[in-house]
């Protein structure tokens, strides 16, 4: 075992490893540096050709200083890209952000983007996500790897690599150990003895401090803050970091230990929070109560947040105080975060909270140190600003300290160690402290180095959980150890529910007499250093759960029903040989709908279909094959069947439509005879027809070869038999499964990589969808949520157009967010215009009505009501204390002769009279004119007038406007 450190060995950023084991050669990481080193931003990947060329590469998670270079790779390679769901969900986000960026600077500074749009795009296509704790096998199984949760951010994996005969290994990527708001802590799985560990010391030498402590702090200084009357800005990483403040804020708000201000949501924060709220599996108990609760927790209607989609409003809402602001990036380098600060920093009632790692060389590393000192000037982008704010570091890392890497690499058993991830203190420091703790070997590598380390002669783990000998027995005597237990528990309950140390001794097999104080203080003091796979409840500390992974992958009564996902995967791994041409596979846990990717779908159907039926009754999942035949082999194939000794140039072109594939040769004929059997091979494997042409003749293999023809046209009912002759009738081959499989699925994309389609056609327009998401009533179809659904419809077109693209159903969500029209509504409303009370939505209406003390610029009404209207498709109407709003009676209005003639539609009529209905609210206010003591003449809203009227009403709301005839008339 070989490996290479390409990248962020001694540094954090730019991680890579180039792996060799069992002979093959795997990609770790490609991340890029957000501080350039030597003016290089990647890794160390040009000696990657040198090295033989990478055959996959796997992902430990999507933050860019692991994620970043990928599409560099794949201008030049195209393989597998190894990944979590999660991450490549999160990954589609970031590279297409980074490429915006790019863009951005190549038009400002002259800069050469590091990628293309079309090399994302291969990224995302060559991704095949995995599940937590599926081991997948590479290269006919001389490779196993695993992928276990990592905890640091949602999907984020630690790897464990087998090599056959060539020892394992363990890469961290970025390891976080305690829960966090949103990811559940660390489990380590048993068993696992990895010879190598790599892992990441980015907090080396330090010791976080407790966090519910600092959240309470943070907390508490944001209190402070807002009672001040001032905004606290929190940089933070988009993905991870600010999820958690969101969410630490947001329940602080209600549960009122803060007064309730706008949390104002910038950067590409806002996009990785729709991610966050996709994935409620993954998520703790805490956080999966909310997203049910809510669907998205981080937006909801009424809730506090504000996401800032229009970026010309970012200087507004900058001005807004009180309020509370989290932006990335989290080391105010990029993005919005530096422009809040510049707004910020000048003004003593404001407050710059640091919640993260903060790189040397970094504006926020600079903002800590002027603080300490006391005052100064600090670089903002172009701007230097005068540091008068207050600023606190609030430790809320996703990173594990020294305290805790020990622990990790204790739990590993390993004696041999390598230390990336972290600045030179750092691994000095923590490469001192394993060597304390008896690891035979610390490495730190540094860039370009290469290490080479031989197998310790000992067996190769096997499987997760088979072997047991090393968890803790709970009695001396008993043969059951603590999985056995774990195992015999949920048989014998069927359910996963909280347990006794009491409860665990007599099923351990204890006697009444035998549990005395003593003994149970004894397996106490055991269970603090391992109760696996017994888990402490957090709040009754006396209580010990079984931890999910484990019931996860054992079969257990909890699987009566639908099965779990990964007991499914590892079901479909183990039936469908690698020849069956399956290359991956994706789960809808919401669905329950598993998609499985062969590389010839019709013909996975006629082979397996029966087998997949099977499985779907006995799993309750429902199992489909993915439409879209993998090209790259169906080119592949066609090569084969030409023997290399007719030594002719040949060109594959694919006809998707027709599954027909053409051979041309350079040379003229060979006898087709001879390949005759090969013909047939391609075609029953693919089921594809074949047709080979070469100069000046041409030969149809599908004459030779009626039956795969006729099979053709038996399926493809539209098309035409009397097309070709066809030398003999054969059997018709019956599949219905396949027909209708056909007709529902034909050309659909793959869900993730329809959102991406749909990510990037918004990508330039002024409005993007605030939500996207998979609904599986009736027919599945995606929905777009936007600020209100009038809005959507403008994008009609774009709609129409990306239905045909991706081959789903797109639907507007009906919806209307009054909260954030409201925001947008208050945000243009100009500060001296003082607005008196929250302004009032009018659903039905379309109309938001603002009561300001005096309108300044009268000639601006106009403006604002534009661009209210451009961004909610609601109208603006401002009424001042002059001209109030007040209920009067209906009979006191007096309609102008002029209006008497109007004619309503009907329809319309009735449709507001029943909204008005539904609804309770009243209609919004009529302009009327007093004309003399409790008089009014009618201005505008006559149709008001009428659906209340018939609706029973004696009141209506008006505006009582000073306008004179003349101004009516005109
Ligand atoms: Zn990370
Ligand atoms: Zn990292």
């Amino acid at each position: 075992m070989k490996v290479h450190f390409l990248g962020g060995s001694d540094e954090v950023g730019a991680s890579s490893l180039f792996v060799e084991i069992a002979n093959h050669r795997i990609l770790v990481d490609c991340g890029i540096r957000m501080k350039d080193r030597e003016g290089e931003i990647l890794p160390k990947i040009n000696i990657i050709d040198e090295l033989g060329g990478v055959e996959t590469v796997l992902l430990t998670h999507a933050h860019l200083d692991h994620s970043g270079g990928l599409p560099v790779i794949y201008q030049k390679y195209n393989v597998p890209l190894y990944l979590t769901a999660p991450t490549l969900a999160i990954i589609s986000i970031m590279l297409l952000d980074a490429l915006k960026v790019m863009e951005m600077e190549k038009t400002k500074e002259d800069e050469i983007p590091l990628y293309t749009l079309q090399e994302v795009e291969k990224v995302i296509a060559a991704a095949r996500p995995i599940p937590f704790g599926v081991t997948t096998e590479l290269f006919g199984g001389d490779v196993r790897f695993t992928f276990y949760s990592a905890s640091h951010i949602l999907g984020a994996a630690f790897i464990i690599i087998e090599g056959k005969d060539d020892g394992v290994l363990m890469i961290s990527g970025d390891i976080s150990y305690v829960d966090q708001v949103s990811i559940p802590g660390l489990v380590i799985p048993p068993k696992i003895k990895p010879d190598l560990v790599i892992i990441e010391s980015t907090y080396g030498g330090r010791v976080h401090a407790d966090r519910n402590e600092q959240i309470e702090k943070l907390v508490e200084q944001t209190g402070e803050v807002l009672k001040r009357s001032g905004s606290i800005l929190f940089p933070s990483f988009a993905v991870g970091r600010a999820q958690e403040i969101i969410l630490i804020l947001s329940d602080a708000i209600e549960k009122k230990k803060i007064p309730l201000v706008p949390i104002l949501v910038d950067g590409l924060v806002k996009n990785i929070c729709q991610v966050y709220s996709s994935y409620p599996d993954l998520m703790t108990p805490w956080l999966k109560k909310r997203i049910r609760k809510y669907g998205n927790p981080f937006f909801y209607d009424d809730g506090p947040t504000i996401p800032i989609w229009e970026y010309k409003k970012r200087e507004v809402y900058a001005k807004m105080r009180p309020s509370i602001i989290v932006s990335s990036s989290g080391m105010l380098s990029g993005g919005p975060s530096p422009l809040y600060a510049q707004e910020l920093a000048g003004d003593k009632r404001n407050f710059i909270a640091i919640t993260g790692y903060q790189d040397e060389e970094s504006p926020g590393r600079k903002l800590q140190q002027l603080a300490q000192e006391g005052k100064g000037m600090l670089q903002l982008g172009e701007k230097s600003v005068s540091l008068e704010c207050g600023v606190g570091t609030y430790s809320l890392s996703a990173h594990a300290d020294t305290e805790q890497l020990g622990n990790i690499i204790q739990s590993f058993g390993a004696k041999r160690v390598a230390l990336v991830h972290g600045d030179h203190g750092a691994r000095e420091f923590l490469s001192f402290a394993m060597e304390e703790k008896g690891v035979k070997e610390v490495f730190q590598p540094v860039l370009g180095e290469e290490l080479v380390f031989n197998k310790r002669g000992r067996k190769r783990t096997k499987s997760v959980l088979a072997e047991t000998e090393n968890t803790p027995k709970i009695k001396k005597h008993t043969d059951l150890n603590l999985v056995e237990l774990a195992e015999e528990l949920l048989y014998k309950d069927g359910v996963n529910r909280p347990y006794t140390i009491q409860e665990i001794m007599v099923a351990g097999g204890y006697s009444y007499e035998e549990i005395t104080e003593q003994e149970i203080e004894r397996i106490r003091k055991m269970f603090a250093i391992n109760s696996y796979p017994f888990k402490q409840d957090k709040k009754k500390k006396f209580l010990y759960r079984i931890v999910p992974q484990f019931y996860g992958t054992k079969s257990s009564p909890e699987q009566v029903g639908v099965w779990e996902q990964n007991k499914l995967a590892n079901r479909i791994q183990e039936i469908f040989p690698e020849k069956s041409g399956i290359y991956r596979h994706s789960f809808d846990s919401a669905s329950k709908t598993m998609t499985l990717f062969f590389c010839f779908p019709k013909k996975a159907w006629e082979v397996y279909g029966e087998i997949i039926k099977a499985i779907e009754e006995e799993s309750l999942w429902k199992i489909q094959i993915s439409p879209t035949v993998h090209q790259e082999s169906l080119i592949q194939e066609a090569n084969k069947v030409i023997p290399e000794s007719w030594q002719t140039e040949k060109k594959v072109s694919l006809y998707m439509q027709e599954e027909k594939v053409i051979l041309s040769l350079s040379k003229n004929p060979f006898s087709l005879e001879e390949i005759q059997a090969e013909i047939a091979e391609f075609q029953n494997r693919t089921g594809f027809t074949l047709e080979v042409i070469s100069k000046g003749n041409t030969m149809l293999a599908g004459q030779l070869l009626a039956a795969p023809v006729k099979q053709e046209n038996a399926i493809q009912k539209e098309k035409k038999t009397e097309e070709k002759p066809i030398a003999q009738k054969p059997e018709p081959v019956k599949q219905p499964e396949l027909l209708s499989f056909k007709a529902k699925q034909s050309k659909q994309m793959e869900i993730n990589q329809a959102f991406f389609t749909i990510k990037k056609r918004f990508m330039y327009e002024p409005h993007q969808p605030l939500k996207t998401s998979l609904r599986n009533e009736g027919t599945p179809y995606i929905e777009l949520i936007f600020v209100t659904n009038q809005l959507g419809e403008r994008y009609q077109e774009a709609i129409s157009g990306l239905e045909k693209e991706t081959g789903w159903q797109l639907r507007i969500k009906k919806h209307c967010d009054q909260f954030r029209i409201k925001e947008i509504a208050k945000s243009l409303i100009p500060k001296d215009w003082e607005l008196l009370k929250e302004p009032a939505v009018y659903l039905n209406d379309l109309n938001i009505v603002a009561c300001v003390k005096n309108i300044i610029k009268p000639e601006s009404l106009e403006e604002l009501d534009r661009q209210l209207y451009d961004q909610t498709a609601f109208h603006l109407k401002i009424v001042t204390l002059q001209n109030p709003i007040m209920e009067i009676r209906i009979d006191s209005i007096k309609v102008p002769n002029y209006m008497k003639n109007y004619v309503f539609n009907e329809e319309k009529l009735e449709k507001l009279k029943q909204a008005y209905a539904k609804s309770a609210k009243s209609p919004s206010p009529i302009e009327v004119r007093r004309i003399g003591n409790d008089q009014y003449l009618l201005i505008d809203g006559l149709k008001r007038i009428i659906a209340a009227k018939s609706l029973g009403y004696t009141t209506i709301s008006a505006q009582i406007v000073e306008k004179t005839l003349g101004d009516l008339l005109q």
